[in-house]
C-alpha cells in the first residue's frame, strides 16, 4: 500500500470517528520521520522546488506552505482538530481569543453593518464593538441573552451578526442557542457563539444551528494556563475570508502555542468532566450554607435555565459565582481567608481561582450597567478546578468563616 493511499483511508476512518478519537487524532498528518507524537514546526517559511511551485504557491493554486503567518504544519494540526471536534469544515487559528473575534468580525463586516451582541459576554468583547468597530462604522444593538424576542425585536436589514456567548460569565445565563439560531437564519444573518465556557466536550453550538465558533484557546482548551491563543471554525466560505485577514493583517498563532493547545486537546472532554463534576459538587454544598445567598450554577435545578442547559450541554462546565450575605467587604473577606484557591481572574484552568467581579472583570462598567447585569458587590466568581472536593470545600469554608 503506497502512503498516500494509508493517509487517504485514515482520513476516511476520522472523519466517522467520535469526540474522544477526534481529540487525540484529529489532523496529524505523520511526516517522513514517522512521529508518534505531533511535532513543532518552527519555521517561518518554506523552500519551494522551483520558482513555477513557488508561483502556484503564492497564488493559491497548488495547496501548500508558504509563510507561517498564515500556514504552518503545527497550526494547521490544531485548526483541524479543533474544527473537527466542533463539527466544523475549516478551523482558522488565531493569536488570541480577541484575535478571533476581532477576525471574524473583520472578515464578514463592512461599514454600515449592525450586529445584535448578548448583554452578558466577555467585557472586552464589548469594548472590541463599542470602541473599535463602532470607529469603522460597525454598529451594536445589546439585547438580553435570555428573551429571543429582544433580538427579533433589534433585527434591522443591515443586521449581519448575531453573537453570544453561553453560559454567560459570571451568571451562567443560558441562552437558546437553537432559538436564536432560526432566527438568524431566517433574517440572512449568522449567529457566532463563544463556546469559551463549554468548548465541543460538553456544547456543539454549529450543531444547533449556529454558523460560527469562536474561542479563546487561553481557557480550557489549553486547560492548564500556559498560553493566549484563539480560533474560529464554520463553513469554509466564511473561514476563508477569516483566514484572508490573518494572512493581511497577522494576528497568527505561534506554532508553540498550537502545539500546547493540541495537548490541550486531548485530555478536553476528561478534564471537562472533572470540571464541571467538581464545580456541580460545590455550588451544590455552597447553596445549602448559611451565609451564601444566592449560587450562579446553571447545573442547579433552581437555575432558572437548568432545563435548557441540559437540553444544549452534556454537563455544566466549570464555573459558578454566589453572591454573600454582606457587602462588598464581606466578599473580599472572604476571598481574602482562601489559602488554597489562587485570586487570579483567569478561568478554564486546573488550579481553581476565585475572584471578585465588580471590582476587576466587571469593573470598567458603570455602576448602573453592573447593577443591571446583576454583577453585585457582594458577588463572588470561582472558576472550579482539578483539585480535591474536599480540599475546595474547606478552602470555601475558610472564606465562610471569615464573613
Ligand atoms: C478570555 C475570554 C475571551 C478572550 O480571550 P483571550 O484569549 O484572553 O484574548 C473571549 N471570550 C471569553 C468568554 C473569554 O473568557
Amino acid at each position: 500500500m503506497t502512503e498516500e493511499d494509508y493517509q487517504q483511508q485514515r482520513v476516511a476512518v476520522l472523519a466517522e470517528a467520535e469526540l474522544d478519537t477526534l481529540a487525540v487524532r484529529a489532523g496529524q498528518v505523520r511526516g517522513p520521520e514517522g512521529e508518534h507524537s505531533e511535532p513543532i514546526f518552527t519555521t517561518s517559511s518554506y523552500v519551494f522546488g522551483s520558482a513555477a511551485q513557488a508561483a502556484a504557491r503564492f497564488s493559491g493554486e497548488e495547496p501548500g506552505n508558504v509563510y507561517s503567518r498564515y500556514t504552518n504544519p503545527t497550526v494547521r494540526t490544531f485548526e483541524d482538530r479543533i474544527a473537527a471536534m466542533e463539527g466544523a469544515e475549516m478551523g482558522v487559528a488565531t493569536a488570541s481569543g480577541m484575535a478571533a473575534i476581532l477576525s471574524t468580525c473583520m472578515a464578514l463586516l463592512k461599514s454600515g453593518d449592525h450586529i445584535i451582541c448578548s448583554r452578558s459576554v466577555f467585557g472586552t468583547t464589548t469594548v472590541l464593538l463599542n470602541k473599535y468597530l463602532a470607529k469603522l462604522g460597525v454598529s451594536t444593538s445589546y439585547v438580553s441573552p435570555l428573551n429571543p424576542q429582544e433580538w427579533r425585536d433589534a433585527l434591522r436589514p443591515e443586521t449581519k451578526l448575531l453573537f453570544l456567548e453561553t453560559p454567560s460569565n459570571p451568571l451562567a445565563e443560558i441562552a437558546d442557542i437553537k432559538a436564536l439560531s432560526a432566527l438568524a437564519k431566517e433574517h440572512g444573518s449568522l449567529l457566532v457563539v463563544d463556546n469559551c465556557f463549554c468548548t465541543p466536550a460538553l456544547q456543539k453550538p454549529l450543531s444547533l444551528g449556529a454558523a460560527i465558533v469562536v474561542h479563546s484557546a487561553t481557557k480550557y482548551l489549553d486547560g492548564q494556563g500556559r498560553c493566549v491563543g484563539g480560533a474560529v471554525v464554520g463553513r469554509k466560505e466564511h473561514m476563508d475570508e477569516v483566514l484572508g485577514f490573518i494572512r493581511s493583517c497577522g494576528p497568527s498563532m505561534s506554532p508553540f502555542n498550537a502545539w500546547v493547545f493540541l495537548k490541550g486537546l486531548e485530555t478536553l472532554r476528561l478534564r471537562m468532566q472533572a470540571h464541571s463534576s467538581n464545580a456541580l459538587a460545590l455550588a451544590q454544598w455552597l447553596s445549602e450554607q448559611a451565609g451564601i445567598d444566592k449560587v450562579f450554577y446553571s447545573g442547579l435545578e433552581s437555575h432558572p435555565q437548568h432545563a435548557l442547559a441540559k437540553s444544549q450541554q452534556s454537563a455544566f462546565g466549570g464555573v459558578l459565582s454566589f453572591r454573600v450575605s454582606g457587602d462588598k467587604a464581606a466578599a473580599w473577606r472572604f476571598i481574602d481567608a482562601t489559602r488554597l484557591v489562587s485570586i487570579t481572574a483567569n478561568l478554564g484552568d486546573a488550579k481553581t481561582t476565585i475572584v471578585h467581579p465588580a471590582t476587576t472583570t466587571h469593573g470598567r462598567l458603570s455602576q448602573e450597567d453592573r447593577d443591571q447585569a446583576g454583577i453585585t458587590d457582594n458577588l463572588i466568581r470561582v472558576a472550579v478546578g482539578l483539585e480535591d472536593i474536599v480540599d475546595l470545600k474547606k478552602d470555601m469554608q475558610r472564606g465562610l468563616d471569615a464573613l
